[in-house]
């Protein structure tokens, strides 16, 4: 099955310029639903990781699943002031401002191999800020998991280093 057939592109969202990939077809399509799960999981187990990291919102969407079927830990990283414990915290910048995910200190445990989700890679600001966040954490990046890259916007580049896995890209 074509994945690509179940995103669906939607121009000028959340602002002019974006053409926002909105993933909610493949969502409600299951077969499509348990394709991506089962090759992002299949892809992830060959980093065989410790834990999941999954990035708010649209990467939970995926990890869950991914975290379910490894049998490891899932941990959330959040956008600021969602997590209730204490938190380690990262800021980076947007194209406008700038934006803090946090987890929670006790999360991932020291040198566990960490696989970080998310829905979607574009400039790589989201995922290099979660990758820092691991990392102070006491992980260890094993891999960087996504369903979707826009190849343009080079965000691999920005996450040297890291092996990065995308089963749609464009
Ligand atoms: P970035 O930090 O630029 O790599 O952006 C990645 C994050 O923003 C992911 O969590 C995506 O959900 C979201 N995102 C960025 N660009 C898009 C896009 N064109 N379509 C859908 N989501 C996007």
């Amino acid at each position: 099955m074509d994945l690509t057939e179940y995103i669906r592109d939607v121009p000028d969202f959340p602002q002019p310029g974006i053409l926002f990939k909105d993933i909610t077809p493949l969502l409600s399509h299951p077969p499509a639903l348990r394709q991506a799960i089962d090759q992002m999981g299949e892809r992830c187990a060959a980093l065989n990781p410790d834990t999941i990291v999954c990035i708010e919102a649209r990467g939970f969407l995926f990890a869950a699943p991914m975290a379910y079927k490894l049998g490891v830990p899932l941990v959330p990283v959040r956008k600021r002031g969602k997590l209730p414990y204490q938190t380690h915290s990262v800021t980076y910048d947007l194209e406008y401002g700038s934006d803090t995910v946090e987890v929670h200190v006790d999360a991932i445990s020291q040198g566990h191999r960490v696989v970080i989700v998310d829905d979607l890679l574009a400039t790589g600001g989201t995922m290099a800020a979660a990758a820092k966040l691991v990392e102070q954490t006491g992980g260890e990046i094993a891999g960087l998991s996504v369903l979707i890259e826009l190849g343009d916007l080079h965000g691999r580049d920005r996450l040297g280093g890291y092996e990065v896995i995308s089963l749609i890209e464009y």
